[in-house]
């Protein structure tokens, strides 16, 4: 057993909703305009466009019910978003059968550097700083599919303070969870931990220090997070 040469970062884990159990973390992967009214918004076109992901961090992923706002930014938006944890993976998973792969559902919040962002599309850099930055996974405890099932459609909705910005159905997804899941293994290989975070509907705006963010989804609940 080889001695570590620093203090080991710590694991990443999530509540599992409904138990003392914990879900490890190994991959965090995005998927971008999955929603018509929002790829419509970002200007995109829905009709044509391929899936695109990103990743985050899993230490990213942000239990703590606040989001703490980022420097360097003056546009922060939120993104309402399901999140799916797998239990398993591989490489060419069918859609038919992609559903065996997953562990549960957690409710999350892609928060984003929107100026930072595009910024970097303009000169076609990488866009890391407007994703990938501390805190900007907001997510709830996972549900595990074996209580809740696969949703495929149902209210997702996204009020701060108090007031609706967000809000579409599970099944306006453009690219549906069992075809991501599939997608991204013709790419990637998959494994236990992997979270997917499968996009948001249209209404993404900014957020403001003091704001309260309310993430609700048919069937896993609601979740508030702070901007501190
Ligand atoms: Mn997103």
């Amino acid at each position: 057993m080889p001695t570590l040469a620093i203090e080991p970062p710590p694991a990443v884990t999530l509540p599992v909703a409904g138990s003392d159990l914990v879900f490890p973390v190994r991959r965090v992967y995005c998927i971008g305009r999955n929603y018509a009214a929002h790829t419509i918004e970002m200007g995109g076109d829905p009709d044509r466009e391929e899936p695109f992901f990103f990743q985050k961090n899993p230490d990213n992923l942000n239990v703590s019910g606040e989001f703490p706002y980022p420097p360097r930014s003056s546009d922060v938006h939120h993104e309402a978003e399901l999140a799916v944890m797998l239990k398993s993976g591989g490489v060419n998973i069918p859609v038919d059968g992609a559903l065996d792969h997953v562990y549960g559902y957690a409710l999350a919040l892609d928060m984003t550097r929107r100026d930072l962002q595009g910024e970097k599309k303009s000169l076609r850099q990488p866009w890391e700083i407007g994703k990938a930055f501390e805190g900007s996974a907001p997510v709830g405890p996972v549900h595990p599919a074996s209580r809740v099932g696969h949703p495929t459609d149902g209210r997702i909705a996204l009020e701060v303070n108090g007031e609706i910005r967000q809000e579409g159905d599970l099944n306006h997804m453009i690219w549906k969870v069992p075809e991501i899941i599939s997608y991204l293994s013709d790419y990637f290989e998959l494994a236990g931990g992997d979270v997917i975070l499968s996009g948001t509907p249209s209404g993404v705006a900014a957020v403001a220090r003091g704001d309260v963010m309310e993430l609700e989804v048919d069937r896993l609940g609601a979740m508030t997070v702070r901007v501190v």
